[in-house]
């Protein structure tokens, strides 16, 4: 790897090939804090500079990871000490901004709220949000085809990207930086590199696509007597806020009841003896407008028994309160250590049993033990956090196994938002069909057939 290493520090300069403690003080993994262990970091500063190292990588047959923000939940970013690591640090540029077509062009490694503050100064937003947002890049975004808490209302990042470039793993340059949002001009080669998790191809640059900026905000927490009231409450608030919906987020019991009484990081707005709590949260672009509205929803939503208390903000601190409380992803992994997290999605009417299930299967297996849940119930998309006092290797996967082997019936998928990665890629085939895992080998094999690129991710090895 050393003479690589050297020809790849005459194309980046050498203070941009990072070696020992430099690689080793990079936490590969947000939730453990594990350190990188790559052979070396490379920090190319532009596309050409990321094409000269990978045709060099490729001639060496050296296996690379890519990183962005390091904010992946799937291992994605983990690499070996045989591997280098890209790293797409130095490419933050924000190239140019559209305010007329609403585009934003930049490169991949921009900080997504850079990108949402970029979009909030020239009068309009992009949309994306995650509670990732001040690490988390926009190639990472793109290549986890990252979702967050506007799905309900603006869809995942395939939805925000108009155009995208991205350098294979022999070199080549593919440009499709497409700024129309229409273009029936053959392939969409852009979807390849959306959701791959950087298996197929290195996201260098991309076209997004702003929305106009809804400036005015209600938002309410407000708790449900059972699991009918909160699917009837989505319902309502769909029908009755139609596009100003911005945010439909769930919490059981368990969830709420763990970051406000239980562990006192939080003032709880509601009691916590309700099942069920929901942050509903409407954006529009006029004040009284918007604020009429959103009261009549909610009087409307009580009067019809949907539910059964309210805490509605009246000021931007109190909203970011109410936010404080489902955002709150530190206290819970404070609070509940060790444990396995999932993110899955399943049909709406399948989910109250789905959990009800699951909760009995972890009591009756760890009398100790704990389930927690929240989510984006409007996207049929849960966040179930197990905790059972154990983290060893057979508990991992007995708990994988009463989380995941019930989805495959129920038409749901063991990953919603974050990705296979290395977590997950043994348990694809519970929400793909042979024949979709075939054709995802073939499309591996034309794009990367010496297999550089994060290898042992998403796709299962096959047994030798
Ligand atoms: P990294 O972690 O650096 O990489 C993730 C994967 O993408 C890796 O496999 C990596 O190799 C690959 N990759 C990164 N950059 C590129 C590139 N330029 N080209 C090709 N491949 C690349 N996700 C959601 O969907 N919704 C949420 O609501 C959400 N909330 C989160 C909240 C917190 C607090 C945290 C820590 C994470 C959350 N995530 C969420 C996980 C989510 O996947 C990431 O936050 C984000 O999309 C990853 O971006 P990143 O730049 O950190 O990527
Ligand atoms: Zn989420």
């Amino acid at each position: 790897m050393e003479s690589l290493l050297r020809a790849i520090e005459e194309l980046v300069g050498p203070a941009n090939v990072l070696r020992g403690d430099d690689v080793a003080a990079r936490r590969v993994d947000w939730m453990s804090g594990a350190p990188c262990r790559a052979g070396a970091i490379v920090r190319p500063a532009s596309t050409e500079e990321l094409a000269a190292v990978m045709t060099k990588c490729h001639a060496a047959g050296q296996p690379v990871v890519t990183h962005g923000g390091l904010t992946g939940l799937v291992h994605g970013a983990e690499a070996n000490t045989d591997e280098l690591v890209i790293s797409l640090e130095r490419m933050t540029t924000i190239e140019a901004l559209d305010p007329v077509g609403g585009t934003l062009t930049v490169q991949a490694g921009a900080p997504l709220q850079t990108v949402q503050e970029c979009a909030a100064e020239a009068g309009m937003q992009f949309p994306l949000d995650l509670g990732a947002r001040g690490s988390c890049t926009i190639g990472g975004n793109i290549a986890t085809n990252a979702g967050g808490v506007r799905v309900i209302r603006y869809g995942m990042m395939r939805e925000q990207v108009l155009g995208l470039e991205a350098v294979l793993a022999d070199g080549t340059v593919v440009s499709s930086m497409n700024t129309m949002l229409k273009n029936n001009a053959g392939f969409d080669l852009k979807q390849l590199f959306i959701g791959s998790e950087g298996t197929l191809g290195i996201v260098t640059r991309a076209v997004l696509r702003l929305q106009p900026r809804q400036p005015v905000s209600h938002t309410a927490l407000v708790a449900c007597a059972d699991f009918a009231a909160l699917t009837g409450l989505l319902q309502h608030v769909r029908r009755t806020l139609g596009e100003q919906l911005g945010a439909f987020e769930v919490m059981w019991r368990s969830h709420y009841a763990l970051l406000t009484e239980e562990s006192g990081r939080h003032a709880p707005p509601l009691s916590s003896d309700y099942p069920f709590y929901a942050l509903i949260e409407s954006q529009g672009s006029e004040a009284a407008e918007s604020a009429q509205r959103f009261e009549a929803s909610i009087e409307a939503a009580f009067e019809a028994g949907l539910l059964s208390d309210a805490a509605v903000a009246s000021s931007e601190q109190q909203r970011e309160r109410l936010w404080a409380i489902r955002e709150d992803i530190e206290g819970l992994l404070h609070h509940i250590a060790p444990r396995f997290a999932f993110d899955i999605s399943l049909p709406l009417d399948e989910i109250e049993s789905y959990v009800r299930d699951l909760e009995k299967a972890v009591a009756e297996r760890w009398p100790d033990g704990r389930l927690l849940v929240f989510g984006h119930l409007g996207d049929g998309n849960l966040h179930v956090t197990v905790g059972t006092g154990r983290a060893d290797a057979q508990t991992r996967r007995a708990v994988e196994s009463l989380v995941y082997e019930p989805l495959a019936a129920l038409g749901g998928s063991v990953s919603a938002e974050h990705g296979i990665g290395i977590e997950k890629r043994d348990y694809l085939h519970l929400s793909r069909s042979p024949e979709e895992i075939a054709l995802m080998r073939t499309l591996k094999q034309a794009l990367d057939p010496k297999g550089l690129l994060n290898r042992h991710k998403v796709l299962p090895d096959i047994a030798e």
